[in-house]
C-alpha cells in the first residue's frame, strides 16, 4: 500500500471542494472494497477524505410515498428497515444475499454503488488490465472468463458489476442524488453505471469530485411481490454468477407491468426492458415467462467458459417471475 494523507471532512460541500482540487483524492466511508484495493495497489490516492461522519445516515419517507436513503446508511440498516422490508422486499433480500454480516455492518449504500468489479485479473497486478491501466489489454477475453459478462461487454473489458443491491435498485427505478462542485443533481439508476466501451476504467457517469449523498426509491405499488434470486457457486459469501430482481403487477392473471433486472451478467446492472415490454398485457403463465426469458437473453454473447450463464439467466428469470406471480417471497 502506498502512503496517503487521511483527513475527515465536515460537510458534503467540503468533501467535493477538496476532491475537485485533488483528482487523486478518494472518499472513504465503510472502506469494505476500497481498503482491499489499496492493499493490492489498485488505487494509489494522494489522500483519503473520510466522509463517514457526515449526516447522511437517515432513511426518510418522501412526500409521494417513496423512501430517501442517505448514502451512509449501512447495508444492515437498510436491509432491516421496516419500510424497506414491507414496500421493497427484493431490495432487502438482495442486500442480505451479499457479503457477510460483518461486512454489511460496515458497508454503506454509496459505497455499494461504487464498488468495483471482482475480475481476478483486475486484482492481480501481474496481469494487464484495461480497467486498471487503460490500453494495456484484457486477458480475461481469452482467459479464464467463467464469471464474466455475457451482455453489453466490449473488446476492452468483459467484467461484471458485483453488486446485489444495485440489481434491485435498477429494477425499482431508483434515483441517485449527488453533490457536485456547483450544485446537486439527480441521476436515474439506469444512467448511473456505465457499459465498458473503450473506457472501462470508468464505472459510472459521476463527474470528478461528485459525491453520492442519497438514493431515492420512487413509490411502486406492486413492489411488495418483488423477488430477488441469486445463483452462485456456494450458498453464502459469494458473488452472483447470475441474479435476478423481478416483480409483476397483475390484474387477475393479466400482467399490467413488469420489472426485470439482472446481475452478474454485465458491466452494470442489466435491465431487461424488451422482456418487460413483451410481458405487458400477457397472461402470467410458464409459457409467457419462457418467452420473456428468451427475449431478455437474445443478445447474449457468451465467452469460452461462461456459456452456461445464458441458460442459467433464463431459468432464473422464469423462476423469479413465477414466484412474483404467486405474490412474492423467497425464490
Ligand atoms: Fe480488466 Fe475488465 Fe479485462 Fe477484467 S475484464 S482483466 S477488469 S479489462
Amino acid at each position: 500500500m502506498k502512503n496517503f494523507a487521511y483527513s475527515r471532512v465536515s460537510s458534503a460541500e467540503e468533501a467535493v471542494d477538496r476532491s475537485t482540487r485533488d483528482h487523486n483524492a478518494l472518499y472513504i466511508a465503510g472502506g469494505t472494497n476500497l481498503v482491499d484495493r489499496l492493499k493490492a495497489f489498485l488505487d494509489e490516492p494522494n489522500q483519503l477524505l473520510d466522509i463517514s461522519r457526515l449526516e447522511m445516515k437517515r432513511i426518510e419517507s418522501t412526500s409521494n410515498g417513496g423512501l430517501k436513503i442517505g448514502a451512509l446508511v449501512t447495508n444492515t440498516d437498510l436491509a432491516n428497515h421496516t419500510e424497506v422490508r414491507r414496500q421493497y422486499p427484493m431490495l432487502s433480500r438482495a442486500i442480505l444475499s451479499g457479503a457477510s454480516q460483518q461486512i454489511r455492518n460496515m458497508a454503506t449504500v454509496g459505497g455499494n454503488l461504487m464498488q468495483r468489479t471482482r475480475c481476478s485479473y483486475y486484482y492481480d497486478t501481474a496481469f494487464a488490465c484495461n480497467k486498471r491501466q487503460p490500453n494495456t489489454g484484457c486477458p480475461a477475453i481469452n482467459g479464464v472468463n467463467r464469471t464474466h459478462a455475457i451482455l453489453g461487454a466490449s473488446e476492452s473489458c468483459v467484467a461484471v458489476n458485483p453488486s446485489d443491491m444495485s440489481v434491485a435498485l435498477a429494477a425499482l427505478d431508483a434515483i441517485v442524488e449527488v453533490q457536485g462542485e456547483q450544485s446537486q443533481r439527480e441521476i436515474s439508476f439506469a444512467d448511473f453505471h456505465r457499459l465498458p466501451g473503450d473506457t472501462p476504467n470508468r464505472d459510472t457517469h459521476l463527474e470528478p469530485g461528485e459525491l453520492i449523498t442519497a438514493v431515492i426509491l420512487p413509490p411502486l405499488s406492486f413492489a411488495r411481490s418483488g423477488v430477488y434470486l441469486k445463483l452462485r457457486d456456494r450458498a453464502s459469501y459469494a458473488f452472483a454468477l447470475v441474479s435476478v430482481a423481478a416483480v409483476l403487477d397483475l390484474s387477475g392473471e393479466q400482467i399490467r407491468n413488469a420489472r426485470i433486472a439482472l446481475g452478474g451478467v454485465a458491466h452494470k446492472p442489466w435491465r431487461a426492458s424488451e422482456a418487460e415490454a413483451f410481458l405487458q398485457g400477457k397472461t402470467a403463465n410458464q409459457s409467457t415467462f419462457e418467452q420473456a426469458a428468451d427475449i431478455a437473453l437474445q443478445d447474449a454473447q457468451p465467452l469460452l467458459y461462461n456459456g452456461f450463464k445464458v441458460d442459467l439467466s433464463k431459468r432464473a428469470i422464469r423462476r423469479a417471475l413465477a414466484v412474483s406471480a404467486r405474490g412474492g417471497g423467497i425464490a
